[in-house]
C-alpha cells in the first residue's frame, strides 16, 4: 500500500534559525495522469496559524502533524474554483515549529480545461494555478523547496527553478531561495540555448519567435541589471506550445507560450515587450496578487518593458505601444480601490500612469525611484508613495495616488 511506503520516509529536520517556510515534496506521476504526493511543510517558529489551499480533485490520504492541529476544512472557490481550505493552528503546548505533512492523490488534470492543462501530449506544464500542492491561502507564502518527483519519462526535458538533477525517470529540484510556486515544465524535444544569466528552452530554437525571445531576454536582462542591480538567479525560460498565449514568471523562471506567435509577420516589438515584461518580474513580483497593490507587479513590469522596448528598438516602437495603451484603456476605471485590478487596469492603464509620472518628475528621478523600490523587500502602494515623496515631494505623491484611484 502506497501510504505505508510514504510513511517510511524520514521527516526533514528544519535548518537552524529557519525564518521561511520549507516544503519537502515527494511526488509520483503515472502515465495515465494520476498524482500521488507527500508534502511536508515546516513553518517558521512562532507561526500560530496557517491556512493552505489544495484542489478538491485531490483526495487527502493522510495528515500527520507535529506542533499543530487541523482546525477546519472548508470548500473554497477563490482565487480559483474547486478548492479545499485546510486551516491549521499551533498546538498550545508546542515549542517547536508547526510541521504539516499532507498525503494526497488524484488526477493531475482538472476536470475543466482552462487552456493550460498540466499534462498534455508533449509533457507537463505545472504551476500554482493548478493548485497541485498546498498553497498558502494568502497566495503570497514563499518557501524553500526540496522536491523529488518520480514518473517522468526519460525523454522529458525538465525546466524548473534552482538546482535541477534529472534521474532516469525522476527529477530532484532543490531551491534554496523562496518563491510562492512549484513551477515545472517537463516536455519532449526541448532544446537549450544559453547567454549570461539566461537559459532558454524551446522545441525549435531556430524559429523567428525563438530568435526574438533569446535576443530580447538577454537584452532585457542586461538593461535591467544596469538599472536595478544584478539578477539574483539565472532566468530559465521555456517556450511551450499551446494555444492560450498566457505567459508567467517566477524567480529565475519564465514560461512563454508559442500561442500563434510564430506567424511570419509577428512583430519583433511584440516579442521584445513580452521578454522585457517577463524578465522585469525578476525585480517586480513582490506585491500581493489578491490586493490592489498588484499593480506593483504587473504595471511596473509592463512600464519597464516599454522602457526596454525604447532602448532595444527605438522611441517610435515605444511611442506606438503607449498610444495603443491609451486607446485600449480609455474607459479602464481606477487601478486601485476595489481589490485586485482587472487586466486592462494592470497591463494598460497602470503602466501609462507610470509613463505620465515619468513625464512629470523626469527620467532620472523615475529611474532612482524604481531602483529604490526594487530593493524593498515587500511591495505595497504605501511603500511606493513614501519613496515617491522622498524623490519628488508630497504633492507629486498625492497626485499619483489620486491618479491610481480615478
Ligand atoms: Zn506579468
Amino acid at each position: 500500500m502506497k501510504i505505508l511506503a510514504l510513511l517510511a520516509l524520514a521527516i526533514a529536520a528544519p535548518a537552524a534559525g529557519q525564518t521561511e517556510p520549507h516544503y519537502e515534496m515527494r511526488a509520483a506521476f503515472d502515465p495515465s495522469g494520476a498524482l500521488e504526493a507527500d508534502v511536508e511543510i515546516v513553518l517558521p517558529p512562532g507561526t500560530r496559524e496557517k491556512t493552505f489551499l489544495l484542489s478538491r480533485r485531490f483526495e487527502l490520504r493522510g495528515v500527520m502533524l507535529s506542533g499543530a492541529s487541523l482546525a477546519g476544512v472548508t470548500a473554497a472557490e477563490s482565487p480559483v474554483e474547486g478548492l479545499y481550505a485546510y486551516r491549521f493552528v499551533a498546538a498550545p503546548e508546542a515549542n517547536g515549529p508547526m510541521r504539516l505533512r499532507l498525503l494526497y492523490g488524484g488526477p493531475i488534470n482538472p476536470a475543466e480545461d482552462n487552456g493550460v492543462r498540466p499534462l498534455r501530449d508533449d509533457g507537463f506544464e505545472l504551476f500554482i494555478d493548478h493548485m497541485w500542492f498546498p498553497v498558502g491561502a494568502d497566495i503570497q507564502t514563499r518557501f524553500t523547496l526540496d522536491a523529488e518527483i518520480e514518473g517522468l519519462a526519460p525523454d522529458l526535458v525538465v525546466v524548473a527553478q534552482g538546482e535541477v538533477t534529472r534521474g532516469p525517470t525522476s527529477v530532484r529540484i532543490r531551491r534554496d531561495y523562496i518563491d510562492i510556486d512549484i513551477p515545472m515544465v517537463a516536455m519532449r524535444g526541448l532544446e537549450r540555448a544559453e547567454a549570461p544569466g539566461v537559459e532558454f528552452f524551446s522545441r525549435d530554437l531556430g524559429t523567428r519567435l525563438s530568435t526574438f525571445y533569446i535576443r530580447h531576454s538577454e537584452g532585457a536582462a542586461r538593461y535591467f541589471e544596469r538599472w536595478f542591480g544584478p539578477l539574483a538567479q539565472t532566468v530559465r525560460m521555456a517556450v511551450v506550445w499551446r494555444d492560450r498565449p498566457m505567459a508567467y514568471a517566477r524567480t529565475g523562471y519564465t514560461v512563454f507560450s508559442e500561442g500563434g506567435r510564430s506567424a511570419p509577420d509577428y512583430p519583433e516589438s511584440g516579442a521584445a515587450r513580452h521578454a522585457g515584461h517577463e524578465v522585469a518580474h525578476a525585480w517586480w513580483m513582490l506585491a500581493s496578487p489578491i490586493t490592489d497593490d498588484f499593480w506593483l507587479v504587473e504595471s511596473a513590469a509592463e512600464y519597464c518593458a516599454i522602457r526596454y522596448l525604447e532602448t532595444a528598438l527605438g522611441a517610435e516602437a515605444a511611442a506606438e505601444m503607449i498610444e495603443e495603451k491609451r486607446r485600449v484603456s480609455a474607459d479602464a476605471g481606477p487601478v486601485m480601490g476595489h481589490g485586485r485590478p482587472n487586466r486592462v487596469q494592470l497591463y494598460q492603464k497602470g503602466p501609462l500612469l507610470l509613463v505620465d509620472l515619468e513625464r512629470r518628475i523626469g527620467r532620472p528621478a523615475m529611474d532612482r525611484l524604481l531602483a529604490e523600490m526594487a530593493r524593498e523587500p515587500v511591495h505595497t502602494t504605501a511603500v511606493f508613495l513614501r519613496l515617491l515623496t522622498g524623490v519628488a515631494g508630497a504633492e507629486v505623491a498625492a497626485a499619483f495616488e489620486q491618479a491610481l484611484r480615478s
